[in-house]
């Protein structure tokens, strides 16, 4: 029997096991998918919102200004690409100008460190920007992070740390008997003193095989253009119109990657799992963005992509144990800002209703970083032809685009997390997100997981179930 099961990996249950791995205690995450961080926590603007937006006194506000204090040092712990560039909420006339004290005040309230930013120095900063806007409100504190390391590191530094991982393993029932849940999969049966559901999207579900729950997950499509790198410093700040109770708006930033993204809509969908995309939102994401600014070139459009964000009814997060069933704690309903906001709630949740709960005890020894992880591209000259020396497959380029290695992939292969499918290896190296979206690269990267997992190509999944790519041997 485990101490601990954790119902889905995205960045909720990441640092729900990473926090847990600091503890005696047998924890297991069970995910549907056949990677870590493959539904909502690869799917956002991955921006670590500063927290002057969420309502005074929430869960969602504490939490996102809890988070947000806490990377700068996660991401060195987990080898994180993260930058502090700040955001700016653009006023873009006199009216929203008025506003932008309002939004002060929030701030404040929150504990958030703001400036008001006048035009001249809003120019020098975000050349850009569509001339008419008035100012902006400046967040120091915000920044931008790579969504999908960070949840792949966090959970690579829990399995070091002791955690077990089970992809590939739907939740389908769970039944409490005497204090002990036996949860049931499509794969076998597992038993814990604990459960936490961190299911995103299907949050209530899970919730409710156990007791019915009062608050509902509706799912808030935001759909995005990707951009590829054309030019450094196009925008440099995460870019921000005023927020409406459709949320934030619709940004324009630079990734860590130092490409662009561009969007979300906001839209109700009847349907959790879809992720599709559609022209006429698109063509409405474009004339909002650039309203704010007006030059984005969307020639250089190498992707667009949908995500759900898990609104719930109730308007905040819910991070609380089930009325009638004090070991099972949800955490459910965790929308935007729930990426940054993750470390915090998988602190909260570990040291205030789990730790207490099972009387737990801290290890003696317990390592807070992942082993680096090479980036060629990213590295001084002299520093990569030391590495090609050591290793002479880091001289070998398999992405062109986005400049990867032989010898980064095949590192990814040889970790504590498992890395089983292409979209896998792209979410890890970034082989595949460049401009010919994996062209080039996508039969090196099947042929090298073929040869690792020991399946024949045919076998090789791009993601979900059922998605091979290759049909069979033409000879
Ligand atoms: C458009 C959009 C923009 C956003 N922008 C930002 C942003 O800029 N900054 C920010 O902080 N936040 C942002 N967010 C929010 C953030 O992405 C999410 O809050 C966060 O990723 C939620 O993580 P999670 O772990 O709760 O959910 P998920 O990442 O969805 O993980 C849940 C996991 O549970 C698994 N699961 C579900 N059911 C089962 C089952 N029956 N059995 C086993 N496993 C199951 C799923 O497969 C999934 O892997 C945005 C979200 C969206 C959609």
């Amino acid at each position: 029997m485990e101490d601990v099961i954790i119902i889905g990996a995205g960045a909720v249950g990441a640092f729900v096991a990473r926090n847990l791995s600091r503890y005696k205690a047998s924890v297991l995450v069970l995910e549907e998918q056949n990677d870590v961080g493959d539904v909502t926590s690869m799917a956002n603007s991955a921006i670590v919102h500063s927290g002057y937006d969420p309502v005074p006194g929430t869960k969602k506000a504490y939490c996102n200004v809890k988070g947000n204090a806490m990377f700068p040092k996660l991401c060195e712990e987990l080898d994180v690409e993260f930058e502090q560039n700040g955001s700016l909420t653009v006023a873009l006339d006199d009216k929203q100008f008025a506003m932008l004290e309002g939004l002060q005040q929030r701030a404040k309230e929150n504990g958030v460190p703001t400036r008001l930013v006048l035009t001249e120095e809003l120019f020098k900063m975000e050349p850009n920007l569509n001339p008419c806007a008035k100012g902006a409100l400046f967040c120091p504190t915000a920044g931008i992070v790579n969504p999908f390391t960070l949840t792949a590191h966090a959970f690579e530094n829990a399995l070091d740390n002791g955690v077990k991982l089970r992809l590939g393993e739907k939740v389908v029932d769970i039944k409490e008997n005497g204090g002990v849940y036996s949860v049931k999969t499509t794969k076998g049966e597992y038993q814990a003193k604990m459960v936490v559901d961190c299911a995103g999207l299907h949050s209530a579900e899970i919730a409710s095989m156990v007791e019915p729950v009062e608050w509902k997950v509706n799912a808030r499509k935001g759909q995005y253009y990707v951009l590829d790198h054309f030019k450094l410093g196009f925008v440099n700040s995460v870019l921000f119109p005023l927020p409406s109770e459709k949320g934030k708006g619709i940004l324009v930033s630079k990734t860590t990657s130092g490409n662009y993204i561009v969007g979300p809509s906001s839209e109700w969908n009847e349907d959790l799992d879809d992720f599709s995309t559609d022209a006429a939102t698109l063509a409405n994401v474009k004339e909002q963005a650039t309203a704010m600014v007006p030059g984005i070139p969307f020639r250089e459009q190498i992707r667009v992509f949908a995500g759900n964000r898990a609104t719930p009814s109730t308007h905040d997060f819910i991070i609380e144990p089930l009325p009638h069933h004090p070991g099972f704690i949800c955490c459910g309903g965790i929308e935007s800002p729930g990426l940054v906001s993750s470390p915090a709630i998988g602190e909260h949740v570990v040291e205030q209703l789990i730790a207490p709960f099972l009387k737990l005890e801290e290890k003696k020894q317990w390592e807070p970083c992942v082993r680096k992880h090479v980036r060629i591209a990213s590295l001084p000259m002299e520093e990569r032809n030391r590495l090609i020396k050591e290793n002479p497959h880091y001289g070998i380029m398999v992405c062109n685009c986005e400049k990867v290695s032989l010898g980064e992939l095949e590192d990814e292969l040889n970790r504590s997390l498992p890395c089983l499918t292409i979209k896998a290896m792209k979410k890890r190296t970034r082989a595949g997100f460049g401009k010919c979206q994996g062209g080039f690269c996508q039969p090196k990267v099947l042929l090298l997981l073929a040869k690792k997992l020991g399946i024949d190509p045919t076998e090789v999944k791009y993601d979900r179930d059922h998605s091979e790519v290759l049909e069979g041997r033409s000879k």
